[in-house]
C-alpha cells in the first residue's frame, strides 16, 4: 500500500526504511527493501509489522545508494515473508515493488509458466517482474514502456535492473506517486509527507505517465514513450 524509493549519495536503506515509516498510515500487512549493491540486488522483506523489517534489515549490511521499498496490503496471496515485495524474475536481473491490481495476471502468469518461467510466489505483481525480464535488454524505461501495454488494472510501480544501478523506474496508472526533488538526490513515494524531510519540491506524477530517475536528473515520460519536457514541479509551501 505504499511504495518509496531513493537515488543519490547517501546510504539507502536508512531513507527507505524512514519513507515507509512515515507511510504508516496507509495501512499494510507487510513491508520490504531492495538495495544495488555491487555484487547484485541485496532483498530483505518480512510480513508484519515495520519494526520486524527493522531489526531484519538491522542484520544485513546494506552498502548501496540506490533502492526502493514497499509496505503491502495484500489482494493476490496471503500475507507472508514470500509473498512480501520487492519481487524478482527468476534470475534476479529485474525488481518490482507494486501497489494496486493486475486484473489480467493468471492469463500472463499461464503464458509466462508455459514459457518455462518459475514463480516463487502468488502475487500478481511478480508477472510484472517476469514481462519485463523478458522485454529487457539494456534500457530498463523501454522494457517496463513494453510491458505495461500488457497489463490491465490499477498500478503504481517502481522498478531497477541489476544492470543499471543509477536509474529506478516508476509508473503511474490509477494509483498514487510522486518524485521528490533533491540535489545529487532524488526520491520516490507514494505520497508526499514520506520525503517531505528531505525536500520540498515534488513532481507528482498524473495517470499514465512514468518517471526515469537517476541520481542528478528526473524526466516524466507519458506511456506512448514521449518525453514531458514541461512538466511543473510543485513546490509545497510550510509557512
Ligand atoms: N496486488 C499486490 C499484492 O497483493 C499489491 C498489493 C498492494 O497494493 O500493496 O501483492
Amino acid at each position: 500500500c505504499g511504495i518509496v524509493g531513493y537515488i543519490g549519495d547517501k546510504e539507502a536503506a536508512p531513507i527507505l526504511l524512514s519513507g515507509l515509516k512515515k507511510l504508516e498510515y496507509r495501512g499494510y500487512d507487510s513491508a520490504g527493501i531492495a538495495v544495488q549493491e555491487e555484487e547484485g540486488i541485496k532483498l530483505v522483506k518480512k510480513q508484519g509489522k515495520l519494526n520486524k523489517l527493522n531489526t531484519a534489515a538491522e542484520n544485513e549490511i546494506f552498502n548501496g545508494v540506490t533502492g526502493i521499498g514497499h509496505t503491502r496490503w495484500a489482494t493476490h496471496g496471503k500475507p507472508s515473508d514470500r509473498n512480501s515485495h520487492p519481487h524478482t524474475d527468476s534470475v534476479d536481473e529485474i525488481v518490482v515493488v507494486h501497489n494496486g491490481i493486475i486484473e489480467n495476471f493468471s492469463a500472463l502468469k499461464e503464458a509466462l509458466l508455459a514459457e518455462g518461467k518459475e514463480f516463487t510466489s502468488e502475487t500478481d505483481t511478480e508477472v510484472a517482474a517476469h514481462l519485463i525480464a523478458k522485454y529487457y535488454d539494456g534500457d530498463l524505461r523501454a522494457a517496463v514502456n513494453k510491458a505495461i501495454t500488457q497489463l490491465e488494472g490499477s498500478f503504481a510501480m517502481a522498478v531497477m535492473s541489476k544492470a543499471e544501478k543509477d536509474r529506478i523506474i516508476a509508473v503511474r496508472k490509477d494509483s498514487p506517486l510522486i518524485v521528490g526533488l533533491g540535489k545529487n538526490e532524488n526520491f520516490l513515494a507514494s505520497d508526499i509527507p514520506a520525503y517531505l524531510d528531505y525536500t520540498d519540491d515534488f513532481y507528482i506524477l498524473e495517470n499514465e505517465e512514468m518517471a526515469d530517475i537517476r541520481q542528478d536528473k528526473v524526466e516524466i515520460y507519458s506511456f506512448s514513450g514521449s518525453l514531458i519536457a514541461d512538466k511543473n514541479s510543485t513546490k509545497i509551501n510550510w509557512s
